[in-house]
């Protein structure tokens, strides 16, 4: 979903954007963007409060990085009005840069000389004579707790921010502060909708589980999954495509692969799980665990561009290690979401009244979920070994109230991320 900065530019036209350059040439890009017009820092104690005076609300993302000691923080594209900022006591800041990370995303680096600890990082609308302020909250750390607090990030930036991956141009490269008004224009955005993949488990040679009424899993996975499509269609709010939506084998990784290729925003896998204890029913919903999810990281990590997994993070302007932390910090926002995510169907799940496990939602290594740039989860929709549940899977009534649980997860989840984006 394009964030709502983003709607203003979308009347842009070919004459207007050539305005614009030339008002970016003369007017350091007064005309795009956000503005940042000032950078301020007051002393608490021990803390130290930086903020970023803005022109509007944006979302952000902060977080530290080692040798040398830096302070992140990315915005949408901005231009840079801050002038000449009074650095603080502490921390002791040597150096602060600016510039485009990638399109429509910008970056800050505040270099400091000892470790710093982010103790929060929020940001206020403006009120009476403040502008819209981002504010971090910055605090002394020993080399332990930095280096324990490194991988967190605060806040949430949307990729969405920069052009699709299919359109867009190699960004150009990350430059010092000099630069930082030269952001190209945004490209004009697409109003797109979030596009769901639903993903039908098992298929073709591959049954999967085996019920009790002799139906097999990837009869009602299939079933399930194309009753789910429609819902999702008949909104107008979504774009749909499935992993399959005829009865063939599809391997686990070529599911991943299929939604990484369609860019998208949300992948439900469908399931329907069978146990030797026939009593046993109720639907639960996974998400990747963390333990499973390293080795993993790590394998995509060697195989692929690895500038091209992570949704915002130019990984070609940062060293190898550094790389390395940062994919597992995209991969850790990708979690995030996805346990937000299987939580709010744990609810929609009860609010529909359908059965679900004592513990619903659970995590494990699936293959099918490692997508590091896709919040995605498998839902075993019941128990094939339970002779009722199997009769209810195999009931389009049933996987309608399914469908609807379902749908109804998705909605309450998009709507979540547009108020992430709007703070
Ligand atoms: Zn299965």
């Amino acid at each position: 979903m394009p964030p709502l900065h983003f709607f203003r530019h979308r009347f842009l036209r070919p004459a207007g954007l050539l305005l614009l350059l030339l008002l970016t040439f003369f007017h350091a890009g007064q005309a795009l963007a956000l503005d940042i017009s000032d950078v301020r820092f007051g002393a608490h104690g021990e803390k130290t409060r930086m903020v970023l005076d803005m022109d509007e609300m944006a979302d952000f993302r902060v977080f530290t990085l080692s040798s040398p000691y830096r302070i992140v923080i990315d915005l949408p594209a901005f231009n840079w009005n801050a002038g000449t900022i009074e650095k603080p006591v502490n921390p002791n800041i040597t150096a602060v840069r600016h510039g485009l990370l990638k399109p429509g995303i910008s970056r800050i680096v505040f270099d400091v000389d000892h470790p710093v600890n982010i103790h929060a990082a929020f940001t206020l609308p403006a009120q009476s004579n403040k502008a819209s302020r981002l504010v971090l909250d910055l605090g002394p750390a020993s080399e332990a707790l930095f280096e324990r607090n490194k991988g967190k990030i605060f806040g949430m930036l949307s990729d969405e921010y920069a052009p699709p991956a299919a359109t867009a141009q190699a960004p150009p490269p990350y430059r010092e502060a000099s630069l930082g008004a030269m952001t190209p224009p945004k490209p004009q955005s697409v109003i797109v909708k979030p596009l769901i993949v639903i993903d039908p488990g098992h298929g073709g040679v591959d049954p999967g589980a085996s019920g009790a009424n002799g139906v097999y899993e990837r009869a009602v996975t299939l079933a399930l999954g194309k009753e789910l499509r429609k819902q999702l269609l008949a909104t107008g709010r979504y774009r749909v495509e499935m992993t399959r939506d005829t009865d063939v084998f599809i391997k686990l990784a070529d599911r991943v692969k299929f939604a990484r290729k369609h860019n998208a925003d949300l992948f439900v896998s469908l399931h329907a799980d069978s146990l030797e204890n026939g009593k046993v029913s109720g639907a639960s919903i996974y998400t990747l665990s963390e333990k499973a999810s390293d080795a993993q990281t790590a394998k995509l990590a060697a195989r692929e561009n690895r500038a091209d997994l992570v949704a915002g993070i130019d990984l070609s302007v940062e060293d190898k290690d550094v790389a390395n932390i940062l994919l597992d910090l995209a991969m850790r926002d990708t979690m995030n979401q996805s346990k937000f995510f299987a939580n709010t169907l744990v609810g929609t799940f009860k609010s529909h009244s359908l059965k679900t496990l004592d513990t619903p939602h659970r995590s494990a290594g699936f293959a099918v979920l490692k997508a590091p740039d896709i919040p995605s989860v498998l839902i075993e929709t019941g128990f094939m070994s339970n002779r009722r549940e199997a009769d209810l899977l195999n009931n389009p009534t049933h996987r309608k109230k399914l469908g609807k649980a379902i749908l109804s997860g998705i909605d309450t989840y998009f709507e979540q991320v547009r108020k992430n984006q709007k703070i």
